[in-house]
C-alpha cells in the first residue's frame, strides 16, 4: 500500500530500497581460519590474512557459502552455481588489503528472491535483487584518545551477507516490516544472530520521492542504520524533507547520508561528485566459485520450518487467529514456547494466554520471553486447570500474577492459597440461598421482567464465594430457583 504524501503542489509517493548487512553466524571468517567471537580483546582475532600481510591467499570458508546459499534459499531466491569475487578498491585506515573482497552486481551467489511480509490487512511482497557475500572491514576508534585514532581488526575479514532488495518498499512502516521479517528469517535458519545492538544487523537505507503517476526520483541513501525505529524515523524525515526541497523548486542530488538521533534529521556525507571510483576488478587470488547442485540439495535439506509455513500451519492446527498465528511465529523461541505450552491443550486459551498475559507483562517489565519466571510447560498447566474447571478464568489471572512473582507451579498456587473452585452443588446452592434472601428487592425486579437484571445474582454469588464457584453451576441453580 503506498502511502501518499500530500504536499502542497500535489500529491507524492515514497520508494525505499534496503541493502541490508547481515553478519554471517561462523565460527572463522571468510577467508582465514582466524575466530569471529563477539566482544573478544582488540586485534586478537586476526590472522596474518586478515592484516593484509604481503603474500597471504585468502581461501574460502565454505562454512560461509553454505550458510549463504541456506539464507538465500529462505529467501526464495535462485542460487547462483556459479558467482564471482571481486575486489572493490578504497583506502582507509581499518582496511588494511586496501580492497574490499565482495561480489559485484550480477554476479553474485544468490540472486532474485521474495520475501512476504505481513503488514496485518495485507501482504505485501518485497523482491530481492541479490545476495552477495562480502568481508567485513575492521573498526576504527576515534574516542580513545585526543590525537590518535586506534584500530581494531577483529571485525577485518569477517562475512556479511548483503541482500539487497528492489525498490518495491513505500512507507516507512513497510520498511520497517520488511526489516524484521528478514530478522525473524536469518534467526530461524540460525545464519545470522540479528543482534542490531552488537552490529550483527544493519542497513543501508534509499530513499526516494516521486509525483503520483510519474517515473522514479532521484535517491539519497542513509547508511548504517542500526535500529527499526530509526530507519522508521528517518524515512519518514528524508522523505518529506525531499518533497519540501521539489515544491520549493529545488533538486534531489545522490548523495550518502547519515541518521542524526540527536537532531532528528539526515546530514550529507559525501556527495556522488566525489563518490569513489571502486574499479572492480575479479580477486585474481580467488577463482570464481562454484557449487554444485548436490551442495545446494543437502543445504535444502537443513532448512528449518520458516515463519511463513509455521504461520499456517498453527492457523490449521491450532485454530487461532491468524493475528495471534503472526505474533506467535516472529520469533523461533516464541513459537517453540508456545507449542510447548499447548501441547494437550485447547490451543486458543493457550494463545490468549501467552499473547495477551504472558508477552504483555513481559514487555511491560522489559523481560524478553526467554527470561520468563513462567515456563511454558507452566503457562500450560495453568490452562489445563481452567479447562477441567479447577479454576476460573477469574481466578486464573490471579494465579498467573503469582506464577509471575515466584515462578511456583500453578497447582502448588491453587493449593497453598485454596482457590480451587466449588463445583459442589450442595455448597453453591446454599449460597444461592442466602443471595436471594438477602436481595428480595432484586428479586421483585427480575420476576416482574426485569431480565436484565440476572447478571447481579451471578455477580453476588462469586462475591460470596470469592470467585471460587463455578459460574456454569452458579447460572444454572439461580435461574431455576428465581423462576
Ligand atoms: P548501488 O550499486 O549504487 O548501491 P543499486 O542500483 O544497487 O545502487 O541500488 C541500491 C539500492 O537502492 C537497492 O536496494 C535499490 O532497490 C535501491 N534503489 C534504486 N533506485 C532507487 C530509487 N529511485 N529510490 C529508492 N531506492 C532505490
Ligand atoms: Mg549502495
Amino acid at each position: 500500500m503506498r502511502k501518499i504524501i500530500k504536499g502542497n503542489t500535489g500529491d507524492w509517493e515514497i520508494v525505499i530500497g534496503l541493502e541490508v548487512h547481515a553478519q554471517v553466524i561462523s565460527n572463522s571468517k571468510l577467508f582465514s581460519g582466524a575466530p569471529t567471537t563477539f566482544g573478544a580483546e582488540p586485534n586478537s582475532n586476526v590472522s596474518l590474512v586478515d592484516a593484509a600481510m604481503p603474500g597471504m591467499l585468502p581461501v574460502v570458508n565454505m562454512e560461509c557459502v553454505r550458510q549463504a546459499v541456506k539464507t538465500g534459499l529462505g529467501l526464495n531466491a535462485i542460487i547462483n552455481k556459479k558467482s564471482v569475487f571481486a575486489r572493490k578498491n578504497y583506502f582507509y585506515a581499518d582496511l588494511p588489503q586496501g580492497y574490499q573482497i565482495t561480489q559485484p552486481a550480477g554476479q553474485a551467489l544468490v540472486g532474485e528472491g521474495v520475501v512476504e511480509v505481513n503488514m496485518g490487512d495485507y501482504i505485501k511482497k518485497v523482491r530481492i535483487e541479490q545476495l552477495h557475500i562480502e568481508q567485513d572491514a575492521g573498526k576504527s576508534i576515534h574516542d580513545m584518545h585526543p590525537r590518535k585514532t586506534f584500530i581494531d581488526l577483529n571485525r577485518s575479514g569477517v562475512c556479511l551477507m548483503e541482500i539487497v532488495s528492489k525498490p518495491d518498499i513505500h512507507s516507512a512502516e513497510e520498511a520497517g516490516a520488511y526489516f524484521r521479517k528478514l530478522r525473524s528469517i536469518v534467526r530461524y535458519l540460525e545464519t545470522c544472530d540479528g543482534n542490531m545492538d552488537q552490529g550483527s544487523m544493519r542497513a543501508d537505507v534509499n530513499v526516494s520521492v516521486n509525483r503520483v503517476g510519474e517515473g522514479l526520483g532521484t535517491r539519497r541513501e542513509i547508511k548504517n542504520m542500526n535500529s527499526i525505529k530509526h530507519i522508521e524515523n528517518a524515512i519518514a524525515y528524508e522523505s518529506m524533507y525531499q518533497v519540501k526541497t521539489l515544491e520549493a523548486g529545488g533538486t534531489i542530488d545522490q548523495c550518502t547520508l547519515l541518521w542524526d538521533i540527536n537532531k532528528g534529521e539526515t546530514r550529507v556525507m559525501r556527495s556522488k561528485e566525489d563518490a569513489h571510483d571502486y574499479r572492480y576488478f575479479p580477486d585474481p587470488d580467488l577463482l570464481p566459485l562454484v557449487i554444485t547442485d548436490e551442495f545446494i540439495e543437502d543445504v535444502r535439506k537443513t532448512l528449518p520450518e520458516l515463519p511463513d509455513a509455521k504461520r499456517e500451519r498453527f492457523v490449521k492446527e491450532y485454530g487461532i487467529t491468524d493475528y495471534d498465528a503472526d505474533i506467535l511465529t516472529q520469533e523461533k523461541y516464541r513459537a517453540d514456547f508456545y507449542e510447548e505450552a499447548a501441547a494437550g491443550k485447547d490451543g486458543k486459551l493457550v494463545s490468549n494466554w501467552l499473547v495477551s498475559e504472558l508477552l504483555g507483562i513481559l514487555n511491560k517489565n522489559l523481560i524478553e520471553l526467554e527470561n520468563s519466571p513462567i515456563s511454558a510447560k507452566q503457562l500450560g498447566e495453568l490452562v489445563g486447570l481452567i479447562e477441567d474447571n479447577t479454576i476460573s478464568g477469574k481466578i486464573a489471572k490471579q494465579v498467573f500474577e503469582v506464577m509471575f512473582e515466584t515462578s511456583k507451579d500453578p497447582s502448588v498456587i491453587v493449593e497453598e492459597k485454596g482457590l480451587k473452585q466449588v463445583t459442589d452443588t450442595g455448597a453453591i446452592e446454599a449460597i444461592v440461598d442466602e443471595v436471594i434472601a438477602e436481595n428480595q428487592a432484586q428479586v421483585a425486579d427480575y420476576q416482574g421482567g426485569n431480565d436484565r437484571i440476572f447478571g447481579f445474582f451471578v455477580g453476588q454469588v462469586m462475591k460470596k464465594s470469592q470467585g471460587k464457584a463455578n459460574p456454569g453451576i452458579a447460572n444454572k441453580l439461580l435461574k431455576e430457583k428465581l423462576g
